[in-house]
C-alpha cells in the first residue's frame, strides 16, 4: 500500500511551489493515497530532516520544489533512496528537461520510473549538473538579488551582467586520466543537458547513459563573448575549436583560486573538486506545470 511523503519548499521558484500545493494535495486526496506533508522553513531543512520524516510506512516521496530541493532530499536520504515523484516548481527546472512530463494523476499512479545516474562532487551528491566559475557567480548573485521571476529569462539577466565581468580561473583538469590545463571561461559538468533554466551547455548528455558530459569553453576575449553566448543558446558550441566537449566517469578539477560553483542550482565553493559517477540510480518521475 502506497503512502506518500510530500516535501514542499514554499520558497522554491519564488513561491510557485506554494501556489501549486493545493492542486497537488487535492489530486492525491482524490486518488485516495494516504500522505503526510512536510514544508521546509529554511535552506537545508529537507536535507537535515528527511531521514526522520521517512517513517517505515512511507513508500514514495513527492517533492514539490526545484532542482535544489530535490538535491537536498537526495543528499539527506542517501544511501537509503526512495522513489521520487517530482513536481518541478523551481526557478530553472533543468532536470525535468531530461524526463517525460507526466500528467498530475499519472505522476502519482505510474510505477514506470526513470532510473537516472547520480554523481558525487566531493562529499555531495549531484543529480543534474555542476557548473564552476561563471555559473557559480551567476547563482550567487541571483541568491543575493532575489528577483521575482523564473525561467531562463531570470538567469539571462545575470548572465548578461556577468558576461564581461567574469575572469576565467586557471584549471588543471584530469578526466578519466587525460589532462587539460588552461583558463576556462565555462566549466560545466552535465548529467542532464541544461543549466540556468535552459542553457544547453551539455546538449549531448543523457541522464541515464552511465557517463557524465563536460563542456569547457576556453577563455574568450570580451568582444567574442556575446558570440559564444549565442552559440550556446543555439546549442552549436560543442564543435567549436575553443570548446572541449567529452564524456567521462571520473574527473578532478583543480582551480588556481577559490571559486564558486553551482550544483543543481545550489551554491558550492572550493578549489578542488572530485567528480564521480556512483553506481546507485535514482528512481524518478516528474511533472512540470
Ligand atoms: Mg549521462
Amino acid at each position: 500500500m502506497a503512502k506518500f511523503l510530500i516535501i514542499q519548499n514554499p520558497a522554491a521558484g519564488n513561491g510557485s511551489a506554494e501556489n501549486y500545493l493545493p492542486e497537488v494535495i487535492s489530486a492525491i486526496e482524490r486518488l485516495q493515497i494516504p500522505y503526510v506533508l512536510k514544508k521546509t522553513a529554511k535552506k537545508f531543512d529537507a536535507q537535515d530532516n528527511v531521514k526522520e520524516w521517512v517513517t517505515p510506512d512511507i513508500t514514495d516521496i513527492v517533492v514539490v520544489g526545484g532542482d535544489g530541493t530535490l538535491n537536498e532530499v537526495v543528499n539527506g536520504l542517501y544511501p537509503h533512496l526512495k522513489p521520487i515523484r517530482l513536481i518541478s516548481t523551481g526557478t530553472g527546472n533543468d532536470l525535468v528537461k531530461n524526463l517525460k512530463n507526466h500528467t498530475m494523476d499519472n505522476l502519482f499512479l505510474t510505477n514506470e520510473f526513470n532510473q537516472i545516474d547520480l554523481f558525487t562532487v566531493n562529499d555531495r551528491i549531484g543529480i543534474n549538473a555542476l557548473g564552476l566559475g561563471f555559473d557559480g557567480e551567476v547563482v550567487s548573485e541571483m541568491d543575493e538579488k532575489d528577483l521575482k521571476i523564473n525561467g531562463m529569462f531570470a538567469y539571462m539577466i545575470f548572465v548578461l551582467s556577468k558576461l564581461f565581468k567574469f575572469r576565467a580561473p586557471r584549471y588543471h583538469i584530469t578526466a578519466d586520466g587525460v589532462d587539460y590545463r588552461g583558463k576556462y571561461y565555462i566549466t560545466c559538468v552535465g548529467n542532464g543537458m541544461a543549466v540556468g533554466g535552459g542553457f544547453f551547455l551539455t546538449p549531448k548528455a543523457h541522464i541515464a547513459d552511465g557517463n557524465l558530459d563536460i563542456c569547457l569553453i576556453r577563455d574568450i576575449p570580451m568582444i567574442l563573448r556575446p558570440y559564444y553566448l549565442i552559440k550556446v543558446i543555439l546549442k552549436i558550441h560543442p564543435s567549436d575549436k575553443k570548446v572541449i566537449y567529452r564524456q567521462f566517469k571520473e574527473m578532478i578539477i583543480r582551480s588556481s583560486r577559490q571559486i564558486m560553483g553551482q550544483l543543481d542550482g545550489q551554491l558550492v565553493t572550493g578549489k578542488d573538486f572530485v567528480i564521480k559517477l556512483i553506481g546507485e540510480k535514482l528512481h524518478i518521475v516528474s511533472h512540470k506545470h
